[in-house]
């Protein structure tokens, strides 16, 4: 990789934005009024952070469709003891040996070891139903794009019916920090599937957004940069232009040894494509590889000293899925239980509670405003259609200014 390497940053850093200048569309979209929305947004850009926290960098990580069922009990049983209801190619018996504990606590252990070896004692995790932590989504179509719609920019919108939607009109938080002083050109997007370049509007917000065909870095000369290239120009895709996450996780961590964003999106697609497929093996395989994944990421950060102790992982999925034989396979208004998600949180300013049971019920929307909260900024302020930061998982002192308008701020 060349220093500073990488086509978006490049691309940024001829056409710098003029912080709080001249009319942007992406500001415009902010339902207000343009000049009076661009006032606003500039006051809150240039306010003080609202509450002293350690957090300096925020990961956000979104394993694609991985329900929260596998999450708080490990590999379902029903699906692996039977290949005809999995789809599976692997034994029963193999599945088992590697997944199938009979205690549900050790078999979420067994598919998530860094979540349950580490986040658990560290963090928090929210929406175990059985212990009464729910966290649902709020869209009311449950598939992908709604629901990164959902959670980036602290609301559903009711226009965005599916992922075919096109350019996202709404702005996220990453294109809102992104167009203050202390972020701008320190935020980063990588992802595996391609839509999520206009999840992010990645044309209008200048965000630096790898993802599907972006991915490699066509910059990079090295033996490495190139032999990557042709690896991902050979693999055969399952889907579009999609990579796996494997190469998603290579690029990532490449690009993190050279450039150290504050503010970064990391998207997980394997979990979803493998349960369309019907293949529940992999499912747990992929499930499996992206606990390992988010483990290697927090390693990398930590040993880094602008991230050491000063870095939050907030870690959930965009949608659910259904449940039983046969609708664990696909999700949406057919599928009961494709609202419901789970999240979990790891920094420093999040107190160390672990699995939370009797809890207000999170929404997805709440995502956007938590991610600016943890690095003292108040994205309700700028966009008050934005669902209130999940309280619970921020410092105390920002804690007492959050003053969540809703009862979905969580304890
Ligand atoms: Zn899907």
């Amino acid at each position: 990789m060349r220093p500073h390497g990488g086509p978006g940053r490049a691309g940024r850093r001829r056409r710098p934005v003029k912080l709080c200048g001249e009319t942007r569309h992406g500001v415009r979209s902010v339902r207000r009024p343009p000049r009076l929305g661009l006032l606003l947004l500039c006051l809150v850009a240039a306010a003080a952070p609202a509450a002293p926290a350690r957090t300096r960098n925020v990961v956000l990580i979104v394993s694609d469709g991985l329900r929260w069922q596998e999450v708080f009990t490990g590999a379902d049983p029903l699906l692996i003891d039977d290949a005809n209801h999995g789809g599976s190619w692997t034994s029963p018996a193999a599945l088992r040996q590697a997944y199938g504990h009979p205690d549900p606590l050790e078999r979420r252990r067994q598919l998530l070891p860094f979540l349950w070896g580490t986040v658990a004692t560290r963090g928090q995790l929210y929406g175990n139903q059985a212990l009464g932590s729910h966290v649902r989504v709020t869209n009311a179509v449950r598939v992908s794009y709604p629901g990164y719609n959902e959670m980036l920019t602290g609301r559903a919108d009711p226009r965005i019916g599916g992922n075919e939607f096109g350019p996202n009109p709404n702005v996220t938080v990453f294109e809102w920090l992104n167009g203050t002083r202390a972020f701008h050109g320190r935020v980063d997007v990588f992802g595996t599937w391609s839509e999520l370049a206009d999840i992010f509007n990645a044309p209008r917000s200048r965000l630096p957004v790898r993802v599907g065909a972006t991915l490699p870095d066509a910059t990079d000369p090295s033996a490495g940069g190139r032999l990557f290239a042709e690896l991902y120009a050979t693999t055969t895709h399952l889907y579009g232009s999609n990579p796996f996450d494997a190469f998603m996780q290579h690029a990532l961590r490449a690009h993190l040894r050279q450039h150290h964003p504050r503010l970064l999106f990391v998207g997980y697609g394997d979990t979803d494509l493998w349960a369309h497929m019907r293949r529940y093996d992999l499912v747990l395989e992929t499930a499996h590889s992206f606990d390992r994944f988010v483990g290697e990421l927090w390693k990398q950060l930590q040993a880094i000293p602008q991230y050491r102790d000063r870095t939050t992982f907030i870690i959930t999925a965009d949608h659910g899925r259904g449940s039983g034989a046969v609708q664990w396979q696909e999700h949406g208004v057919a599928e009961p239980g494709s609202e419901d998600i789970w999240l979990a949180v790891i920094g420093p300013d999040t107190a160390p509670l672990g699995e939370r049971r009797d809890v207000p019920e999170i929404r997805q929307s709440q995502v956007a405003a938590t991610v600016a909260a943890l690095l003292g900024r108040d994205f309700v302020a700028a966009v008050p259609a934005a669902a209130a930061p999940v309280t619970a998982v921020l410092a105390a002192p920002a804690r007492a200014n959050a003053q969540p308008r809703d009862a979905a701020g969580g304890r």
